[in-house]
């Protein structure tokens, strides 16, 4: 992995330069604080340092609503290209971001890759930035603060300048083109870079006690927590839309003034007809069994699946959620006094979560 110098006063240059790798998608301040992730023209308007875009970059991946099949009446059907965006270069990518990317990876590109997702993944180049956490960040409890894979080029901001560190081949190729750019790393480089990281670690001031969490919501499925949450959750679907994770999706067929189309649309599991099924019955008709659901699904179904929770820690559920419930106050909730016996209880016998 090669580590490079950029002076900061370049970096609308470089911008320029990856223009050539394919339209930029970055932050974009919409209202003051308000950051979303757009196709950008005018560079003057790209803010990498923004903390949290609305809608992470899984919106151009799999558009939030798209056209997979169109017919016109009294011919067959013919595939959209409704949710092929062609090269894009992801510009303002923070760590946590880049693991909820790996996380979208494993599940679109495992065993039975989708090919929605896959012609937009293939084609986006990834330009992470070093970000600085505020008070709804909690990526570090998730091991998701910091990244060595699962990009292109990642900027760390350091006073004046930017350590540049190249993270594939096709981060290479951008160095390449246009080499003047960028200088060798140096010793006070590092230096400042890992006090950088020692602020960054000491800045988190939001934390989750992971450990043995699978285990406690095993022992909690009928905590009366769930029922006290389902009174505050209009499960309104806001927390799924925004998590960079989440990934429940529809397929439907509409009628169209000349035909009719099959859309795939995204979904969530805190709707209520998410798990209505022929004949009318609905396996998750109850509110506490839908919000349950949700966090079950981050922290316990995923971890024993994959070996790690979906959730990075980027805060937007916290952020969005019109009714203030706070993913990690919920589970501090769950994990109360009797998790905390039973989690002394488990090291002790030695099970693992
Ligand atoms: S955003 Fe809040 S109210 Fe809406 S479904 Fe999520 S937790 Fe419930
Ligand atoms: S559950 Fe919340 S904090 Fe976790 S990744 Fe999703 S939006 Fe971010």
């Amino acid at each position: 992995m090669q580590t490079l110098r950029m002076k900061d006063g370049l970096f609308g240059e470089f911008l320029e330069v990856l223009r050539g790798f394919g339209r930029l998608v970055a932050p974009v301040e919409k209202a003051p604080g308000v950051f979303t992730l757009e196709i950008v023209e005018d560079i003057t308007k790209v803010r990498p340092e923004a903390l949290r875009t609305i809608l992470p970059i899984k919106k151009f991946l799999l558009k939030p609503k798209f056209c997979m099949l169109h017919g016109k009446l009294g011919n067959g059907a013919e595939a959209c290209q409704d949710n092929a965006y062609g090269p894009l270069v992801y510009v303002g990518a923070h760590a946590c971001d880049i693991h909820a990317l790996r996380i979208l990876d494993q599940l679109f590109l495992g065993g039975y890759p989708d090919p929605y997702y896959e012609m937009n993944r293939k084609q986006l180049t990834v330009v992470g930035y070093g970000c600085m956490p505020d008070e709804k960040c909690f990526c570090q409890s998730l091991g998701c603060s910091t990244v060595d894979t699962g990009f292109d080029l990642f900027f760390t901001p350091l006073p004046g300048r930017f350590l540049v560190t190249v993270g594939s081949a096709r981060g290479d190729d951008i160095v390449r083109a246009k080499p003047s750019l960028f200088e060798p790393a140096g010793k006070r480089d590092i230096q400042d870079y890992l006090e950088r990281l020692r602020q960054r670690e000491a800045a988190f001031q939001l934390h989750l006690d992971v450990s043995d969490l699978p285990y406690v919501l095993e022992l909690k499925k009928d905590d009366p927590v769930w029922d006290e949450l389902a009174k505050k959750c209009l499960c309104c679907g806001s927390c799924s839309m925004v998590c960079p994770t989440c990934t429940c999706f529809n397929v439907r067929d509409e009628l169209t003034a000349d035909g009719a189309q099959r859309v795939r649309t995204w979904d969530a599991c805190l709707y209520r007809d998410y798990a209505l099924v022929a004949g009318g019955h609905n396996f998750r008709a109850e509110r506490a069994d839908r919000v349950r659901n949700r966090y079950y699904h981050k922290q316990e179904a995923f971890v024993r699946q994959y070996g790690m929770p979906s959730c990075v820690g980027c805060g937007r559920c916290i952020e969005n959620c019109p009714t203030g419930i706070h993913v990690v106050e919920v589970f501090e909730a769950v994990r109360g006094e009797l998790g905390r016996q039973q989690r002394a209880l488990a090291k002790g016998k030695g099970v693992q979560a």
